[in-house]
C-alpha cells in the first residue's frame, strides 16, 4: 500500500500505542514516531478504570495489566488523625462493567504490553528516536518532518494522530492553544517499600488523606506504595526534594525508627487545560496533547485512551471511504466530556483534598460518607468517578 495512504501517529505514550493497536487491527497502516529512544518510563499513571479495562480486554491487554498489577476493590477519603473514612466500593457496578473495580498498574508496563501486541500483529511500523519537528496538510493528506538521528526525514500520510503529550510540537504547529490554569502548589510523588498497609487500619489501595499537616495521598503498587506529598509551609521546591525533609514528610504519615526506603521521588505541577478544537483538517489532537487535568481521581490517562477509541472509530470509517466531516463528531463526542467531567471533576476532586478547614472538612467527610452507605447515590457517584457516565454521555452524542 502506498505510504500516503498510512496514517501518521506522533508520540508513543498509551494513547499513541492504543490508536496505532486500533488501526492496526483493522487493517490501516499506520507509522508511529517517538522522540524518544525508546517507551517512556516515567513515574506517571497508576490507576486504571473499570472502562478502561473493558476496552483493552480484546486485545489481551487487561489479562497482562491485571496479571501486573493490583485489583483494588475500593478506594476511599480519610482523616488521618481520626482514621475516619468514606469507602467506595466499586463491586456496586458489578452489572455496568466487567471489571467492577480500579486496577493499580504503572502506565509503563501498560507501554511494554502494547508494543508487544504491535510486534506481533498488524501493519505498525514504530520508530524510535524519531521526533516531529514541523508538519503540514494539503487537500490529499499530511506530511511530517522527522528528525532521526541529526537527518531530516520527510514522511506522507493520509491523516495524523497528535497523541505527543503536554508539550504538544503538533498542536503548536497547527497553531492551537492549550488553555487554561497551572495550579500553584507543586506535587512530589515518593516511591517507597514501607508497608503503609500493616501501619494504616483499614487503607484500601487508592487513599486520599487530609492530615493535620495538609493533604497526601497514598496508591498501592505491586510491592511498592506512591505517596503524593506537598511542601510544608515556606519551603521550596529544593528544600521539600532534600532527602531529610522527604523522610520527615514520611514519617509524619507513619512514624517508624527505620528510615523510609524511597526508591524514587518526582516532583511534578498539574494543570487544568484544554485546547479549543481536537480537529485541523486532517490533524487530529487527542490525549495529553487536546487536555490536561489534575491527576486527582486518575482520569487523564483513561480519558486519552478512551479518546483513541472514538477517534479510531471514526477514523477507520473515513479512511475506508466515508465522509471526513465524519471526523468532527470525534471533537463533538470527545471534548465536552473532556472539559465538563474529566476537567471539571478532577478540579473538584483537588479543591476537596486542598480544603484546610477542619469543619468544611468534616462536612466533606460526612458527605462522602452519606453516599458511599447509600446504594443508589453510590452508584451514580461511582459510575461518574470511574468515568462510565462520561462515555455514555459522549456515546449519546451524533
Ligand atoms: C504523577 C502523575 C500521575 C498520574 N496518574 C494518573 C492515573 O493514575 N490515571 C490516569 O488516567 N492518568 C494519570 N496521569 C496522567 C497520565 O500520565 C497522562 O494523561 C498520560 O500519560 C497521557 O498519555 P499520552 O499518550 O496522551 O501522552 P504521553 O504519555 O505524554 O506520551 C506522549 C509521547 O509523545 C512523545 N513525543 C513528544 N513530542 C514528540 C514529538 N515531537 N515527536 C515524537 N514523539 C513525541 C513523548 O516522548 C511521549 O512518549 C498521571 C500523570 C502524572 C504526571
Amino acid at each position: 500500500m502506498a505510504d500516503t495512504q498510512r496514517v501518521i501517529i506522533v508520540g508513543a505514550g498509551p494513547v499513541g500505542l492504543i490508536s496505532a493497536i486500533r488501526l492496526s487491527e483493522a487493517g490501516i497502516p499506520t507509522v508511529l514516531c517517538e522522540a524518544g529512544p525508546g517507551l517512556p518510563h516515567d513515574l506517571r499513571a497508576s490507576t486504571w478504570h473499570p472502562p478502561t479495562l473493558d476496552m483493552l480486554q480484546p486485545y489481551g491487554l487487561t489479562d497482562r495489566l491485571i496479571e501486573a498489577g493490583l485489583i483494588s476493590p475500593t478506594w476511599q477519603i480519610r482523616d488521618h488523625e481520626t482514621s475516619d473514612r468514606a469507602v467506595f466500593d466499586l463491586s456496586i457496578l458489578s452489572e455496568e462493567t466487567d471489571h467492577p473495580y480500579r486496577l493499580q498498574c504503572e502506565q509503563h508496563k501498560f507501554g511494554g504490553f502494547a508494543l508487544d501486541w504491535l510486534t506481533r500483529n498488524g501493519d505498525t511500523e514504530t520508530r524510535f528516536s524519531a521526533k516531529v519537528t514541523g508538519v503540514e496538510q494539503d487537500a490529499d493528506g499530511v506530511m511530517a518532518t522527522v528528525e532521526v538521528d541529526g537527518e531530516i526525514e520527510q514522511l506522507r500520510g493520509a491523516y495524523m494522530i497528535a497523541a505527543d503529550g503536554a508539550k504538544s510540537t503538533v498542536r503548536d504547529a497547527v497553531d492551537l492553544k492549550l488553555s487554561g490554569k497551572t495550579y500553584p502548589e507543586t506535587t512530589f510523588l515518593a516511591t517507597t517499600t514501607f508497608p503503609f498497609h500493616d501501619h494504616l487500619e483499614g487503607l484500601s489501595n487508592v487513599n486520599y488523606v487530609w492530615s493535620k499537616d495538609g493533604t497526601f495521598s497514598l496508591l498501592r503498587l505491586p510491592g511498592v506504595w506512591r505517596a503524593s506529598l506537598y511542601p510544608d509551609e515556606g519551603e521550596t521546591v529544593e528544600q521539600a526534594l532534600a532527602p531529610a525533609a522527604m523522610e520527615a514528610k514520611l514519617q509524619r504519615i507513619v512514624a517508624t525508627p527505620e528510615p523510609y526506603e524511597v526508591l524514587e521521588v518526582r516532583p511534578y505541577r498539574i494543570h487544568q487545560r484544554i485546547v479549543e478544537n481536537y480537529r485541523v483538517g486532517r490533524i487530529l489532537l487527542a490525549g495529553d496533547a487536546a487536555h490536561l487535568n489534575s491527576p486527582s481521581g486518575g482520569m487523564g490517562m483513561n480519558g486519552g485512551i478512551h479518546d483513541a477509541f472514538c477517534l479510531t472509530d471514526l477514523l477507520i470509517q473515513v479512511w475506508r471511504g466515508a465522509d471526513p466531516g465524519l471526523l468532527d463528531r470525534y471533537v463533538r463526542q470527545r471534548r465536552p466530556i473532556a472539559e465538563k467531567q474529566i476537567l471539571a471533576q478532577a478540579d473538584r476532586n483537588r479543591a476537596r483534598m486542598q480544603e484546610r478547614d477542619p469543619e468544611r472538612r468534616r462536612a466533606h467527610l460526612a458527605e462522602l460518607q452519606a453516599i458511599a452507605d447509600d446504594p443508589v447515590k453510590a452508584k451514580g457517584f461511582l459510575l461518574r468517578s470511574s468515568m462510565i457516565d462520561g462515555l455514555r454521555q459522549a456515546a449519546a452524542v451524533t
